[in-house]
């Protein structure tokens, strides 16, 4: 049999995915499994996309091919609507779209990079972006922050690890898998750092209509107005409750869009013509469906943050953003406290096989040691979920 890919040896599977399919998996065979591994919305797609795009599926028009970077008609929405919510202008020859934010930040990675260049990603950090960084060559660096730093980065950490192959920084606020927001005036050191070290940031930018608390983080595009050094990444998957119609895109200047187009002609070819016109709705509408789901997660995160905190097995952050908690556990992990659970990841299979609920650990973002709870479901089975955590870790301290 001829040879695969030295790749398969560098890369690993999407863990979150894989909790994902595993919690489904269980449940199909009759166990009440929970599941907090998913990032993403429980609520249905808005009605309104969803009439949308079944008109759009019986006009032949949208059964065609559409141009490599997306129907103009959603590029400009997508150009009006970072004017009107966040703030910064660029026109729709700036925008591609793109299968999801995932396809936007590998052809990104793909567009940018050459063999062995540097991309700086912050820990604990979303399980995809070193593995793409790798699939297109590069080589993640990374920089550590932790529960005492609200998993927050700091411009003298970056000093440490750039190098003359530094190419790019990958930006996520709020993040996942913390939920922690920036301040804009963090945000605005970190920007004047990577522009003045002539170094890409990769801002991504799919959970930006969800903080909850305090300011939001201003994207790097207000203070790079050429996006010269500004790349967003972001979608309709979160703030419109879409991860399934694939839709998402890329932001920057001309060089960059005209090699990812290059690049997604030879790939994809375009989204699919009918969650383009799904995705033109949900923008077209505004943010009312957002900002109702929006109340939701937020009632779920005080939720969450509160039974966390009283678990005294467990440290908690409080996040501000996102729809992610995460606690450190390190506590609970030393073999002693409930045996055989030696890890964070031999932690979410106790609490998987055992109590049926289903957390992502921490090893899936570089940090082993905590794991990630999704609070995107629905309210009964948060709080049934919690509870059986709470109840099981309580009776063992
Ligand atoms: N970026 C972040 C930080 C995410 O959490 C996700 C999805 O979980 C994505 C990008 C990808 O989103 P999409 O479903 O649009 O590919």
């Amino acid at each position: 049999m001829p040879d695969i890919s030295k790749i398969n040896e560098l890369i690993l599977p999407s863990a979150t995915m894989e909790i994902t399919a595993k919690a489904r998996e269980l449940r199909a065979s009759g166990k009440p499994v929970i599941g907090f591994g998913a990032g993403e919305p429980d609520f249905p797609t808005p009605s309104y996309i969803v009439d949308a795009a079944k008109q759009a599926s019986e006009n032949p028009v949208y059964h065609k091919y559409t141009q490599v970077n997306g129907l103009p008609s959603l590029r400009e929405e997508i150009s009006k609507t970072a004017k009107e919510y966040s703030g910064y202008e660029v026109t729709p020859e700036n925008v591609l779209v793109t299968n999801g934010g995932k396809q936007a930040i590998i052809t990104s990675f793909m567009s940018v990079l050459d063999k062995e260049d540097e991309v700086i990603i912050p820990k604990p950090y979303w399980t995809t972006y070193p593995e793409a960084v790798k699939i297109a060559g590069g080589k993640p660096v990374y920089v550590e922050s932790n529960l005492e730093s609200d998993y927050k980065i700091t411009t003298s950490q970056l000093d440490e690890v750039k190098t003359n192959r530094t190419k790019i920084l990958v930006w996520v606020s709020p993040s996942n898998p913390t939920g922690v927001v920036y301040t804009p005036e963090e945000a605005k050191d970190i920007y004047e750092w990577a522009f003045e070290n002539d170094i890409w940031i990769l801002s991504d930018e799919l959970y930006e209509h969800l903080v909850y608390e305090g300011d939001p983080t201003p994207s790097p595009a207000i203070f790079d107005n050429e996006l010269n050094n500004t790349i967003i990444i972001n979608g309709v998957s979160k703030a419109y409750s879409m991860t399934g119609w694939r839709v998402g895109w890329l932001i920057g200047n001309s060089k960059l869009i005209n090699i990812a187009k290059k690049i997604q002609s030879h790939s994809v070819s375009n989204v699919s013509n009918v969650s383009q016109v799904a995705a033109e709705a949900a923008l077209k509408n505004g943010l009312n469906e957002t900002l109702k789901m929006k109340e939701a997660f937020n009632r779920r995160r005080l939720f969450a943050i509160d039974i966390f905190t009283k678990i005294e097995l467990i440290k908690s952050n409080s996040p501000q953003g996102a729809f992610y908690i995460y606690p450190d556990v390190s506590e609970i992990i030393d073999g002693k406290v409930i045996e055989g659970v030696n890890s964070s990841y031999d932690l979410c299979n106790w609490l998987l096989e055992e109590l049926n609920i289903a957390f992502v650990p921490g090893e899936a973002f570089g940090t082993p040691g905590f794991i990630r709870c999704s609070y995107a479901l629905g309210d009964d089975d948060l709080q049934e979920g919690l509870s059986r955590l709470y109840d099981a870790l309580s009776k063992i301290q």
